[in-house]
């Protein structure tokens, strides 16, 4: 048992916790000036303030978090961050107006990221990983969900996915990885269909790792081009009979309907959104669904944001994430894309925090986190500042600390 004292702000978030992270007002973030909070390696036993502290904690080894904002532990709901390569050279050629297909001829793409991560050994593969998950760490993000969907080929998706379980093992429980399978990320040229690509390559792989318990979540590129309305229900509905968690990058490019189809599943989430319809919101707003929206996404590619406001409003569960990538949003740091996103999106400040730690824990299924409270895990952020905004006014200030 351990004691946590004197912390000048707690956000417990246990209001919103009880809404479930929808339509939140400010007194949600239940915040607990001079908190004290008593957990052990599993469970958190008592929240409250330091003056009312019950006499049997009073003995446990106590550390003093006078000057600090404790908050329930941050996530990064979507990355890609198992790759090779760098496409630094890419990113010029867009400054200078270049377009997807011309990038595409100059040897960019989702097929130079696939071409570069083949040529590393899973273990290559793992060490990489390793150096970006400790600096997103840096940070405060404690919980990290990682995609596959580099491979293309069954060999390499199979490589990828088991350098994403090893960094799960080697991380636990400091920093909890969630394994994300995305071989439907884009059709390979040596496919003739995106339907014959999922029959015969990435349904048999997903059955195959289910079956050695490698992945925990299904993803899919659904978008015109890539992968259609039935490819994806083929996919979900094997995934599903698998026990599998199912998730989607939806309505990004186009209106695809593909905020709907997630609500159909109950997917776990709907990730992108910036073309999502007034119909996809109602759908999500009526479902469990998460709508994780991708600032740096947006901005990285000089494109509007998602309509954050009007999912909000509509009763939406919302959460941020950096979707960290090499192509589209070479960016790590959670905090410092929703500090530089958050006025354009119309959140406040409940609706930030809700949107990096719980709803973006039930973005990935984690209902025993997010919040804090009795009996929850003790899946904690602590930064050094005076008050909770202060994190988010210090645009690229890293205010994070280990405790
Ligand atoms: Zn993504």
């Amino acid at each position: 048992m351990k004691v946590y004292s004197n912390i000048s702000q707690l956000l417990t978030l246990s209001g919103a916790h009880a809404k479930d992270g929808r339509k939140l007002v400010d007194s949600d973030l239940s915040l607990i000036e001079n908190a004290s909070i008593v957990v052990d390696d599993e469970l958190i036993h008592w929240v409250g303030k330091t003056e009312d502290l019950p006499e049997d904690y009073k003995k446990i080894p106590t550390t003093n978090l006078s000057g600090h904002i404790v908050t329930p532990e941050i996530v990064d709901s979507h990355t890609h961050l198992v790759f090779g390569g760098n496409r630094s050279f890419e990113y010029g050629l867009r400054l200078k107006g270049a377009t997807y297909e011309e990038i595409a001829t100059a040897g960019g793409g989702i097929l130079h990221t696939a071409d570069k991560t083949a040529h590393l050994s899973e273990e290559e593969l793992f060490k990489t990983a390793c150096a970006r998950i400790e600096r997103i760490n840096s940070y405060g993000v404690g919980t990290i969900e990682i995609k596959s969907g580099y491979g293309l080929n069954f060999e390499a998706e199979y490589k990828i996915s088991k350098a994403i379980n090893k960094l799960k093992e080697h991380f636990q429980p400091r920093i909890k990885i969630v394994r994300t399978y995305m071989a439907a990320h884009a059709v390979p040229k040596s496919f003739l269909s995106s339907q014959q690509f999922i029959d015969e390559l990435v349904i048999p792989l997903m059955e195959k790792l289910q079956s050695e318990d490698l992945i925990d979540i299904v993803d899919i590129f659904h978008e015109k081009n890539y992968f259609t309305d039935e490819d994806t229900r083929k996919l979900f509905t094997k995934a599903q009979g698998l026990g599998l968690k199912v998730k989607m990058h939806a309505d990004e490019m186009n209106d695809n309907n593909g905020a709907a189809i997630a609500a159909e599943f109950s997917a776990l989430s709907a990730d992108h959104l910036l073309q999502v319809s007034d119909a996809g919101i109602r759908a999500l707003a009526a479902s469990p669904t998460v709508a994780t929206i991708l600032p740096g996404t947006a901005l990285f590619l000089g494109k509007p944001l998602a309509p954050a406001r009007n999912m909000i409003d509509a009763g939406v569960k919302l959460a941020i994430a950096s979707d960290y990538n090499p192509g589209s949003c070479h960016c790590d740091n959670l905090i410092l894309l929703t500090s530089i996103s958050a006025k354009n999106l119309g959140l406040t400040p409940v609706e930030i925090w809700a949107g990096i730690t719980l709803n973006a824990a039930h973005a990935l299924g984690l209902y025993e986190q997010g919040a804090i409270i009795a009996g929850h895990r003790p899946r904690l952020s602590v930064f050094k500042a005076s008050t909770h905004e202060e994190i988010f006014y210090s645009w690229g200030r890293n205010l994070s600390v280990k405790i």
